[in-house]
């Protein structure tokens, strides 16, 4: 099929997925668990795709689908940005990797310290979880403590550290003003969850009594500036205040974590919040749709990297970091990328959310929206959440939202499995309008189940 036919793909709400079907069972022979990324497992199987282009995904049964996931927010541009196709296929004729460095390393972080002013130096990796885990690093390195602190229900990759309290339930989370550090993979050392602080986002008092009796031995506070399991909930620039002057004081080092939230303005959710972190994990969009971290900040901060005189303090290699075409494919987004894009986004998030929001109403649907700039979350609830607690799901719950999200899939809408959705440049008021009957119909067809 070629890629210029996709209009013309099923759009029916009965579709065939036969080849999924047939693709998961070869998949579950020799993948264990059948495909090999779990955000993207579902039941009763994931779709696999065949190609993209622009706001569109087509499975490999020929069904087309409005892509409000964007592989997870990456996608800032949707499929098939020319431009990035353009440089990554200049990039595949010079080279794909090479044993040494590349002036596209040199180019990319003099964009990005350009863009961010905040920051004076990065250092590239290859995703947002080895990102995170530098950061910590280097706040240990720096400090030279070992704990740190996170906000209850903060995702922040897959590094044993930031997986504590994830998924706290209600039978393991302890008190809502000290919640207790919960383990998330099975077997996590004791050790792990011991030096790990969790901190409820936004409730001032408990954070400063949990923060006092810990500062000693802490090394960093670790946040997300719109948390997306928490609910998909800003901080409040007042908690944020408090974090930033009480880390300050105590030589914390405080980390926001930018993974997603560099997606809230042309210069990162940091501008956007006025916060002058003193470290920033980047991934996602940055690499437009290619493996990609980034740590960046201050040069102080930095320094932990710094090879120049011998055994730096943390040694940061990878086979793939800074590889020419995560660097190419990062500049060629970043280049694509205007102020004018994150005005036009704030702009289509609030019609999202109203447009849903004023449907829940209507329909006497009870549900409610939360977010901010490109990104928002339908929870199966009537009032929006304000935290981890309140957005937490329960097992019925859970079912009940796949039940929702595979009906969506059904009308043509791919969204997350927590019914996070994000927008991508190409879209528009018609495309937010298509997504919005869908969910109309899927909640319709949910309720009267
Ligand atoms: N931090 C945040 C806030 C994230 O949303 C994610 C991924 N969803 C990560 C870290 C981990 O990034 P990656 O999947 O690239 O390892």
């Amino acid at each position: 099929m070629s890629l210029t036919d996709i209009d013309s793909y099923n759009c029916s709400n009965r579709r065939n997925l036969s080849r999924s079907i047939e693709l998961f069972g070869r998949g579950q022979r020799v993948i264990t668990g059948g495909n090999a990324r779990l955000a993207v497992f579902q039941r009763p199987h994931p779709i696999y795709f065949a190609k993209g282009r622009g706001v569109h995904l087509v499975d490999v049964d020929g069904n087309r689908y409005l892509d409000f996931l964007n592989n997870f927010t990456t996608l800032i541009h949707g499929h098939g940005c020319r431009p990035l196709l353009d440089r990554l296929h200049d990039q595949l004729e010079l080279g794909v990797s090479f044993s040494g460095p590349t002036e596209l390393e040199v180019e990319f972080a003099e964009l990005l310290c350009d863009r961010v002013p905040y920051f004076d130096q990065i250092r590239f990796m290859n995703s947002g979880t080895e990102a995170v885990m530098y950061t910590i690093k280097a706040a240990r390195a720096l400090t030279g403590r070992p704990k740190i602190a996170k906000l209850e229900g903060g995702f922040h990759g897959s590094y044993d550290p930031v997986e504590v309290s994830l998924d706290s339930a209600p039978a393991n989370w302890g008190s809502q003003s000290a919640p207790s550090g919960t383990p998330y993979s099975t077997g996590m050392s004791e050790s792990v969850v011991a030096d790990t602080v969790v901190l409820p986002c936004n409730e001032l008092r408990a954070s400063r009594e949990i923060l006092e009796a810990s500062k000693d031995r802490l090394a960093a506070v670790l946040i997300d500036l719109l948390p997306q399991r928490a609910g998909l909930v800003p901080i409040d620039p007042c908690y944020l205040a408090f974090l930033r002057e009480f880390t300050a004081r105590h030589g914390i080092v405080l980390i926001s974590d930018e993974v997603m939230s560099f997606r809230l303005s042309y210069r990162g959710g940091i501008t956007r919040f006025g916060l002058e972190a003193d470290l920033c994990a980047f991934a996602k969009i940055l690499g437009g749709g290619l493996p990609i971290g980034a740590v960046g900040g201050p040069s102080r901060f930095m320094l932990p990297f710094d090879s120049t005189n011998g055994k730096p303090l943390v040694p940061q290699a990878g086979t793939f970091s800074a590889n020419p075409m995560s660097m190419a494919g990062g500049i060629a987004t970043m280049q694509c990328l205007s102020e004018q894009h994150f005005q036009r986004f704030d702009e289509l998030g609030e019609y999202a959310r109203s447009s849903l929001t004023e449907m829940f109403r209507q329909q006497r649907l009870p549900y409610s929206v939360t977010g901010m700039g490109s990104m928002f979350r339908i929870h199966l609830r009537p009032e929006a959440p304000e935290n981890y607690r309140e957005a937490y799901a329960t097992p019925e719950q859970q079912k009940r939202m796949g039940m929702l999200i595979w009906a969506l899939q059904e009308r043509g809408v791919i969204v997350s499995p927590t019914c996070q959705l994000c927008l991508s440049t190409p879209m528009s008021t018609d495309h937010i309008d298509e997504m919005v009957t869908s969910v109309r119909e899927a909640a319709q067809m949910l309720e009267a189940a």
